[in-house]
């Protein structure tokens, strides 16, 4: 079994029938949408043939909606505009067009001409392409170029340092996670957090909600990398965006800020993405590069939660060898020990101790499995956190909706037993049942139970039963 988690997010490579299908075969637990190029009718079918899809494999793939967040972005555009150094290039806001004659885009923020001044620099595309700032009037920024290349529609546009004033939540955002609520993704990312109120603003949209989504923070931005911790402790998991987050900051501190927001989500017990650019090289060749093949194993290493695909699996012509490569590390690394960085988890609550307690056990057993029964994720989250060395961890809950956010935690398989939670103790002989009918456990197994358990005075306390099957 693999433990770390493979994010794969969908483009026109993968929203097939067919190719989700073989995602999952491949071991995807989460798609992703990408919110900033993706059309809601889209959304809509994407997501009902990732469940019907699911459904038919036994399996209960994640949803993650990522938002585009407060992000400047070209508009759309006929054709590349091929980019010659030295040449200018105008951007217009405010609804102001670009003259004929003269090369240039829309870009998605009125506020842009009054944020930038003349000697900024504006990095396009992840990087592809820059410009400098030579003049702003109040609908257009006339640049020069500076490197050579071709612009596409919606690109995005890094400018480092200079702090945008859009709102945490755009319009855009806000009528895309109501389309998100509607359709009940499991996990909705927001992108370009910038200090924990921002978190905040996207919770109120779903305020009213029984079982919201879980909110997960992209950390892209020097000034989120500033306000870390606090950001991650109001957050339910983080996201470390290397693609943004590498322009935004000097590039030689990226391998310093993902160790660090590794370590700090497994001191605080926050789950953790490593993503972007993990298989690059895939998008065009079936094979990794070295240099790839030890950023993946360096993020299994570190124990991170989930690893994610961008462009590998949107456009890349090899999506399914792309997960493949991803399942193939992990496994081979998961073998090899890993970081540790859970040894220095700060556990302020008696159930996460008695949580160490059962994964200690677990481990000193060499237990064949840890069985969690959980209402609402917690257990199941307090025990991935703790990173048992051999033990899968099967999370029984009693709705789908709960497996799909339990299916990010590091060596969770989440399984729904619709019971479970008005009996947890009568139904630990139905749940090893199953996993021994799945062939997951056999006869002789010892097993590790953490279980709510009834006192006679009609209380609740979480229990920790070793039992062999
Ligand atoms: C990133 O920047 O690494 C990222 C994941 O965000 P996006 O793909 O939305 O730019």
């Amino acid at each position: 079994m693999r433990k770390t988690r493979i994010i794969a997010t969908l483009g026109p490579a993968t929203d097939s029938p067919e190719m989700l299908g073989r995602l999952l075969d491949a071991g995807v637990n989460i798609f992703r949408l990408n919110m900033s190029h993706a059309p809601h009718d889209w959304v809509r079918r994407v997501v009902a043939d990732i469940r019907i899809i699911g459904r038919r494999r036994g399996l209960i793939p994640g949803i993650l909606m990522d938002t585009q967040g407060p992000s400047i972005r070209t508009g759309d555009v006929p054709a590349r505009i091929p980019l010659v150094v030295g040449e200018r290039f105008c951007f217009t806001v405010r609804g102001g067009k670009v003259p004929d004659g003269e090369k240039g885009t829309s870009v998605n923020y009125d506020d842009f001409a009054r944020d930038v001044k003349p000697g900024d620099t504006l990095i396009i595309d992840n990087g592809e392409m820059k410009m400098r700032v030579v003049a702003t009037q109040s609908d257009r920024v006339d640049c020069e170029v500076l490197t050579e290349g071709g612009l596409g529609s919606r690109r995005h546009i890094n400018l480092p340092g200079v702090r945008v004033s859009l709102p945490a939540l755009t319009d855009k955002d806000r009528l895309d996670v109501a389309l998100g609520l509607e359709l009940e993704v499991d996990y909705m990312a927001l992108s370009f957090v910038r200090e924990p109120s921002d978190i905040a603003t996207l919770r109120a949209c779903f305020h009213t909600l029984t079982h919201p989504p879980q909110v997960i923070a992209k950390i892209e931005h020097q000034f989120a990398v500033d306000h870390f911790e606090a950001i991650a402790r109001v957050s339910d998991a983080v996201m470390v965006a290397r693609g943004d987050l590498g322009i935004e900051c000097p590039y030689e501190e990226l391998p310093i800020i993902q160790r660090r927001i590794v370590k700090t989500c497994q001191r605080i017990g926050r789950p953790v993405i490593v993503a972007t650019h993990m298989l690059e090289s895939m998008i065009a060749n079936p094979l990794p590069t070295r240099a790839e093949i030890t950023d993946v194993a360096n993020a299994v290493f570190e124990q991170a939660d989930a690893i994610m695909l961008s462009g590998e699996t949107t456009v890349g012509r090899y999506p399914v060898q792309s997960v493949e490569v991803m399942d193939r590390i992990a496994r081979r690394i998961e073998r090899s020990g890993g970081a540790g960085y859970h040894e220095e988890a700060e556990l302020t609550q008696p159930r996460q101790k008695l949580v160490r307690s059962a994964v200690l056990l677990a481990d000193q057993l060499r237990a064949a499995a840890i069985l969690v029964f959980t209402r609402n994720g917690k257990l199941a989250q307090y025990t991935s956190w703790l990173r048992p060395v051999y033990s899968p961890i099967y999370a029984f809950c009693d709705r789908e909706s709960m497996a799909a956010q339990l299916v990010l935690l590091r060596g969770v398989i989440p399984l729904v037993l619709p019971s479970c939670s008005d009996d947890p103790e009568g139904s630990v002989d139905g749940a090893i049942h199953r996993l021994v009918s799945r062939h997951q456990l056999k006869a002789g197994n010892q097993v590790v139970i953490l279980v709510p358990h009834a006192t006679s005075d009609d209380r609740e306390v979480d229990s920790i039963k070793m039992h062999v099957v």
